[in-house]
């Protein structure tokens, strides 16, 4: 219509999560050309190394650099408006907050990384495309998953043996963990690098309904075959719950809120006091941890994805310290809790900017996500904003 403006329309954002590697590095350019696309987060916890030279799209100075930093600077090098977050850390530290977006994209070697965004998208109510290559036998791979209590998650299609080849998770919280470094050529990255770019190109375009959410297409690339398969929830799936969760924003610094104050979220005000408990899905609490060199132990309260390695670090002998299985607590029960402990902040306990915490009470879990408003103040009202 003659002057008329049309609105524009709202910048979509998307995660990416393993945005530096043999997939990832083919599939960020694609990104800075899809002009809907107004924020990308770059997840990637490694750095260049000379070898990744060979299979990944990179260059001769990228080398040493993060790979996330890398990827970043290529998307702002390509378009200056897009709003870029570079997140250099191992996904198990990152708060989940961080991956919201309109759509999450992950390119990931790491079967225990794929589980950890999995439950994440699910939680956050975001659609997933996963990409993989199995550069053995030159197959590329892409898997869409839409999340909800009705619809296959990652999780609904794997059996024993998936479970058997986890990296193991928590027997040295902290080490990094890799998985054998693909040595793929960049062909067989770019191809399923592609594929996830057209899904997530349709997705933009035309919503939910344009990409086939609930199936997986691989391309055989050594006997130029292709196979498209659909999935169903599996009622047997060891995540039972396949609830998106409606999560309240807490608009409080983590500083400013009292682990009791936490609790007192879990009800609507009825005097219920010792009978809730709080906790952080996929991250318990650690009570303590023992020194790898000297054996030295140390008594604290954190939940395990906020530890870094300086809070790991031996004061005594500079090795280690790493946590024991029954130095582990599912949640912080408040009848259990001492005063002292229900008196300290949620920072205290690990909880940062972006993490999502649960409090069971009388009328059933509630879930909360940090999200300090940049206005807070200390006189602060005990308070949650809502949409
Ligand atoms: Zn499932
Ligand atoms: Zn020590």
């Amino acid at each position: 219509m003659a002057g008329v403006r049309a609105h524009p329309i709202p910048a979509k954002s998307v995660t990416i999560v393993g945005a530096g590697g043999n997939i990832g590095s083919q599939l960020v350019h694609h990104l800075g050309r899809m002009h809907e696309i107004g924020k990308v987060t770059l997840i990637d916890q490694d750095v260049y190394e000379p070898h990744n030279l060979r299979s990944q799209d990179i260059r001769v100075q990228d080398v040493g650099r993060p790979k996330s930093d890398v990827q970043a600077q290529r998307l702002v090098a390509m378009r200056s408006r897009l709003r870029v977050v570079s997140i250099p850390a191992p996904l198990e530290t990152v708060p989940p907050g961080k991956l919201r977006a309109d759509l999450i994209l992950s390119c990931l070697d790491s079967r225990r990384a794929r589980q950890d965004v999995s439950r994440i998208a699910l939680r956050l109510g975001v659609p997933w495309i996963d990409a993989g290559i199995e550069a053995s036998v030159s197959l590329a791979r892409v898997s869409m998953f839409l999340p909800g209590p009705e619809r296959a998650c990652m999780e609904c299609l794997w059996d024993e043996r998936h479970y058997a080849a986890l990296d193991q998770a928590y027997s040295c919280l902290g080490a990094r963990i890799h998985a054998s470094p693909t040595q793929a050529p960049s062909s067989l990255g770019a191809l399923a690098a592609a594929l996830q770019a057209i899904e997530c190109d349709k997705f933009f375009s035309g919503g939910t309904k344009a990409v086939a959410f609930g199936s997986e297409t691989v391309i055989d690339a050594a006997h130029h075959k292709l196979q498209a398969t659909s999935f169903s929830r599996n009622h047997g799936c060891r995540l039972s719950d396949h609830s998106v969760w409606k999560i309240e924003p807490l608009t409080r610094s983590p500083g400013e809120v009292s682990v009791a104050e936490a609790l007192e979220l879990g009800d609507a005000g009825k005097d219920t006091r010792g009978g809730r408990s709080l906790r952080v899905e996929g991250s318990p609490f650690v009570t303590r941890l023992i020194c790898s060199g000297c054996g030295r132990e140390r008594a604290l309260l954190r939940h395990a994805a906020s530890l870094t390695p300086d809070i790991q670090r031996c004061g005594q002998c500079r090795s280690l310290m790493t946590v024991r299985g029954f130095d582990l607590l599912e949640g912080l029960e408040e009848s259990r809790l001492p005063e002292r402990v229900l008196r300290r902040s949620l920072q205290s306990i690990g909880l940062r900017k972006g993490d999502v915490f649960s409090v069971e009470g009388p009328e059933g879990e509630k879930h909360f996500e940090i999200v300090p408003s940049r206005r807070t103040t200390t006189q602060a009202p005990k308070e949650i904003a809502r949409d």
